[in-house]
């Protein structure tokens, strides 16, 4: 068998174009567009390639986008005043403090300082909680994204058995969670989980979520599975890889997403839908 490729750069431009067709209603109606703050705290590479993505993806859909970028040395006292500045501030619908953060600053105080429906990454403890009570507000973006591409498929996700691999707060957590009330069962794996090939062959969804080149063997994989991979790994030849070994998977899958051009578009289109979400939001309030 011989995967069907789920196209994320595709169903992400998708994405971005109705979220622009969206804004441009929302002007012509007399609103203000919807704005969004990118915090960026010393000089990361990588970080700073995701923020200019971030703001050339806000232009692209018609946002007004600002990104603060501040030296290494910023307190935290001092990162907690600008998001307070921020979080008064009318015309800013989200506020993203792009991660991960120097160590001297404590990444949970500051997610947790974040107005709830200002916090479009959706990592605040009032947006994880309204996603376990399956009464989600602004929902984590990558998950999110996920969601978004399984549907695409035309998969039938109810009764489906979904194995995550990978229990991070950003991605691993929230997605069980997302498939959970999507009316899958759920297996959680991590770095303790015994079996953990075992399970994978018994999934008809796998999500890998590790931060290991190619951890998933083709031969793992169920005939038939949907197999999504959210790894961004960098080899050491500067090709960039996933967690699942993509030939040897893409012979057993029905679906399969690759790496690049797969979860990683989905990500930034779903943070511009998060941001409307939340200026519709302010909006109505
Ligand atoms: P993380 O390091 O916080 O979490 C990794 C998880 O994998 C942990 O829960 C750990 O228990 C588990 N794990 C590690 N080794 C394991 C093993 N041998 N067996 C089973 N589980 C194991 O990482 P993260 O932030 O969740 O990111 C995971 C990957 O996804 C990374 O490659 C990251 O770059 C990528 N990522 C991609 C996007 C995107 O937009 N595509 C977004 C976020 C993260």
């Amino acid at each position: 068998m011989s995967a069907r490729i789920l196209d994320g750069k595709a169903i992400a431009a998708e994405l971005k174009d109705s979220v622009k067709q969206k804004v441009e209603k929302m002007v012509a109606e007399g609103n203000r567009a919807p704005g969004l703050v990118v915090i960026l705290v010393g000089e990361n590479p990588a970080s700073q390639v995701y923020v200019r993505n971030k703001q050339n993806s806000c232009e692209q859909v018609g946002f007004y986008s600002e990104l603060k970028r501040l030296s290494v040395d910023t307190t935290q006292a001092e990162l907690l005043s600008l998001i307070d500045e921020l979080n008064g501030r009318e015309e800013v619908d989200g506020i993203l403090v792009q991660l991960p953060l120097p160590g001297h600053i404590d990444e949970e105080t500051v997610t947790e300082r974040i107005l709830p429906t200002k916090d479009v990454d959706g990592f605040h403890p009032y947006n994880m909680g309204r996603l376990t009570l399956r009464m989600p507000l602004l929902r984590p973006c990558t998950p999110k994204g996920v969601m978004t591409m399984l549907e695409k498929t035309g998969v039938d996700l109810v009764g489906k058995d979904a194995v995550i691999i990978g229990q991070s707060n950003i991605v691993g957590r929230p997605m069980a969670l997302e498939l959970l009330a999507a009316r899958c069962t759920i297996t959680i794996c991590h770095s303790k989980t015994r079996d953990l090939e075992e399970k994978v062959r018994n999934a008809d969804i796998v999500v890998a979520a590790v931060g290991v080149p190619k951890f998933v063997k083709g031969e793992w994989v169920k005939p038939g599975a949907t197999v999504i991979d959210v790894g961004i790994n960098r080899l050491d030849d500067g090709t960039l890889c996933g967690d699942v070994d993509y030939d040897s998977a893409a012979e057993h899958a029905e679906w399969i997403t690759p790496v690049p051009g797969g979860v990683g578009p989905m990500t930034v289109a779903t943070l511009l839908e998060n941001t409307l979400q939340a200026a519709e939001m302010h909006k109505d309030a």
